[in-house]
């Protein structure tokens, strides 16, 4: 008998757990992916602000199913699922809507960013989704202290030295503490004119600070960042963003960085399947993770919804993953004929959020820390969780290079198109040098 065709669509932290769940299955395994990289999303704010290098965070596909036979790695976009013909619609550069035949099929496609119905805010606030985002950043970041190094009329050093970041979630925190150690310790002595401690860092949310931690963490991340020299902003939304900045609560905030740390829309495989979704459009799955009506179809991590206890799963890796796992466990004993798993049940091993330096906050049931005992913790299951050996103690290492030096290692400003017009004041700094 041919053996049964499992396509797997996503090659994140659910798509991968799945996979691997699948090493001992009779079955081919196709694993599809529009990158050819496995990222590792939490740690995207420290190469956005030169902590890391993108290969830090990640690595191909490929490598990590290089032993795993039974497992072909294909590089394209999905574009589509046919639940009648039993088939994946498949495009990459070189061929367009290819369908790809499958005896099950595991959708687990991820997130992209919300704009909450601004999608006009996306081009002066990108988001931090992907390594070529988080790249963006760095050089955003990175480029505001060349110009403002460049610039002599020091009026203008205020906007190119506000950086203002919307959405005080866990990556709007990161970010906004790495960001404000960058700025006060690495780069302090490396400008003439320019003093980079006097940097501005505004977080900006509707909300709380950690609005899904408990509130003492969250008054506790929140009086970190202010030691920090972070200025929150709550209880207001973003009216405007536009080349000069932000508009909120009826008061400009003039800045040329704005980064976008706020909500996350899933992928469209709702509208692939034609099949319910919650309101913020996650595929609605049973209990095994299947779509109703459709027992070969699963769909899981940040692109599926499940409640437990009442609740929605939240978004975050240790569903995707903990979900993946059952999937694959549960294809394999379909096929080998084992009895199957009950209803899936997620584990909820507690929430991290790292504050700068040596301070995070630790949330696990009805544990509640915060400190450099949290901040342990969390770069141990960082660490953990890395794909590979060599990545972790490559970060370990840098991580430690990094706590007793203070200076990162990826100071870059990479552009990967042709350079952009050199802008105005730059044009007049160097004309007035000359
Ligand atoms: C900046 C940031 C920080 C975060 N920090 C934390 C944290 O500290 N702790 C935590 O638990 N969670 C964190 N998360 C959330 C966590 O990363 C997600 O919950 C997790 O990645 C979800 O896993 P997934 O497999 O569902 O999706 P993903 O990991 O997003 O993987 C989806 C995969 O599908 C691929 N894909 C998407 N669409 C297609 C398509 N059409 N065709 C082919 N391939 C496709 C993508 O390339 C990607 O590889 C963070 C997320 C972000 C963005």
């Amino acid at each position: 008998m041919a053996k049964p065709t499992i396509v797997i669509v996503g090659g994140g932290f659910a798509g991968l757990a799945a996979a691997k769940a699948l090493r001992n299955t009779p079955a081919k395994v196709l694993l599809i992916d529009r990158t050819n990289h496995h990222l590792f999303q939490p740690l995207l704010y420290q190469v956005a602000t030169s902590e890391l290098a993108p290969g830090q965070i990640a690595t191909p596909i490929r490598s990590i199913f290089r032993n795993q036979k039974n497992t072909t790695v294909i590089l394209g976009e999905v574009t589509g699922v046919d639940k009648a013909q039993k088939c994946v619609i498949v495009s990459d550069a070189d061929r367009q809507n290819v369908p790809i035949a499958y005896d099950y099929l595991i959708l687990a496609t991820g997130a992209s960013h919300s704009y909450f119905g601004h999608n006009e805010f996306a081009e002066y606030a990108p988001g931090l989704k992907s390594l070529a985002d988080a790249e963006a950043a760095r050089n955003k970041i990175l480029q505001a202290f060349e110009l403002a190094e460049a610039e002599e009329d020091p009026n203008r050093h205020r906007d190119l030295l506000t950086f203002i970041l919307v959405g005080a979630g866990p990556t709007g925190v990161e970010m906004a503490g790495a960001l404000a150690i960058f700025v006060r310790s690495t780069l302090k002595s490396d400008f003439r004119r320019i003093d980079p401690a006097s940097a501005r860092i505004v977080l900006v949310d509707t909300a709380h600070v950690l609005g899904t931690f408990s509130e003492s963490l969250s008054k506790a991340a929140k009086q970190r960042l202010a030691k920090l020299g972070v200025e929150v902003l709550l209880g207001h939304s973003v009216d405007q963003i536009d080349s000069d900045g932000i508009v909120v609560a009826g008061q400009r905030i003039a800045s040329k960085t704005v980064l976008w740390t706020a909500g996350v829309a899933p992928s469209p495989a709702g509208k692939w399947l034609n099949a319910e979704t919650d309101r913020a459009g996650r595929v609605r799955i049973q209990k095994d993770l299947t779509v109703p009506e459709h027992p070969e179809i699963f769909v899981v991590g940040d692109t599926a919804s499940l409640d437990q206890n009442g609740k929605p799963l939240p978004g975050v890796a240790q569903v995707a993953m903990q979900q993946g796992r059952y999937a694959g466990k549960l294809i394999h004993n379909r096929i080998v004929g084992s009895p199957l798993p009950g209803p899936f049940s997620y584990f909820d091993k507690g929430t991290m959020a790292v504050v700068g330096k040596g301070f995070a906050v630790l949330q696990s049931g009805k544990v509640q820390v915060s400190g450099f005992g949290a901040w342990l913790t969390w770069a141990a299951v960082h660490l953990q969780f890395l794909a590979t050996s060599s990545l972790r103690l490559s970060v370990f290492l840098q991580w430690v290079w990094t706590y007793v030096t203070g200076q990162r290692g990826d100071r870059l400003i990479v552009s990967h198109h042709d350079s952009a017009p050199v802008s105005t004041p730059v044009k007049e700094a160097v004309r007035g040098a000359a």
